[in-house]
């Protein structure tokens, strides 16, 4: 799974399957579930991580739903999940919409923005999402609006359903390109300045622990540079733990468990992990 995750660990799955219909998701989805056969839905793989063992199981993967309807008229746009945040984002912005700025430079796909509810600079997701369209366990198309997402920081109602988020619905609004521009280039610099872009990671590690901020906890500990194996915390942002190339799974779990609990004795604040291991 290195090949299909940013964060470059992780075994070999059974099998990795990239529906590009409808109908093959349907039947590929029904097939698995009356099999009794495990899977896991990925997106672009930037916020998981896989263990050293590999998945036993089909991985379905997003990337060839990838197309976008926009609907100029309602200033509205259908996205489909493989489609890259960014990519979306700069369309959008080359039609004059607006909303979806605040998601240029998030490595993941609508699908997976959509699950983890994916947010930057004071945006989110769920700020311009209309309705999500998704297969339920039964091989069901169903579609969810907004506000029956469950939607709050880092969470969906999603995290407890098992449902292949196919496409989402937005709800933009007209806006200036030239300002549009500005502030994505603006943001995206901001980015490559503070984060270890040039490192594998599944960026921040850690969610924002309420009136915290766990990179500065995490420095204020004294932990940036510190290491279990080929897993580091990175010295550029304290909140990302980074592949020094040689990094396995279960180097970069013991290393988040060391520190929360250095950030639970010294700081007394308990920090969550937001990258999702998957064992
Ligand atoms: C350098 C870097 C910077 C980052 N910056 C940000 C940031 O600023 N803000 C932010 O929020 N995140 C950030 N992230 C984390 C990550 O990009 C986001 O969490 C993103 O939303 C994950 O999308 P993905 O497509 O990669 O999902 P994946 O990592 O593939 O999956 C994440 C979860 O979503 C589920 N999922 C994915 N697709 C589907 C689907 N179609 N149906 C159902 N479930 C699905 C998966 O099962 C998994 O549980 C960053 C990551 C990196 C590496």
């Amino acid at each position: 799974m290195k090949k299909h995750t940013t964060f470059k660990v992780g075994g070999n799955a059974a099998c990795v399957a990239m529906p590009d219909s409808v109908e093959k998701r349907l039947a590929l989805i029904k097939f698995l579930n009356e099999n009794k056969i495990r899977c896991y839905f990925l997106g672009n793989g930037s916020n998981v991580i896989f263990s050293d063992e590999g998945f036993n199981g089909v991985i379905i993967k997003t990337s060839k739903l990838n197309f976008i309807n926009i609907d100029k008229k309602n200033n509205t746009a259908q996205a489909g999940a493989g489609v890259l945040m960014t990519s979306f984002s700069r369309m959008m912005r080359e039609n004059g919409l607006g909303g979806m700025e605040f998601a240029y430079g998030i490595p993941g796909n609508i699908g997976g923005g959509c699950y983890m509810n994916a947010g930057a600079y004071g945006g989110q997701i769920s700020d311009c999402v209309l309705s999500v369209e998704y297969i339920d366990r039964q091989g069901n198309v169903r579609t969810v609006s907004r506000r029956d997402c469950d939607y709050s920081y880092r969470h969906s109602v999603f995290m407890e359903n098992k449902w292949l988020i196919t496409s989402a619905t937005f709800q933009l609004r007209p806006k200036d390109k030239v300002s549009m521009l500005s502030y994505m280039e603006d943001i995206m610099q901001r980015r490559v300045e503070k984060q270890p872009l040039d490192m594998p990671s599944a960026g921040s590690s850690f969610k924002r622990p309420r009136g915290y901020y766990a990179a500065a906890l995490i420095d204020e500990c004294g932990l940036k540079g510190f290491s279990v194996g080929g897993a580091r915390i990175s010295t550029k942002h304290a909140g990302f733990i980074v592949n020094t190339g040689s990094a396995s799974c279960a180097d970069i779990v013991a290393l988040a468990d060391e520190v929360r609990k250095t950030v639970m004795e010294k700081k007394g604040v308990q920090l969550e992990k937001e990258m999702i291991i998957v064992k």
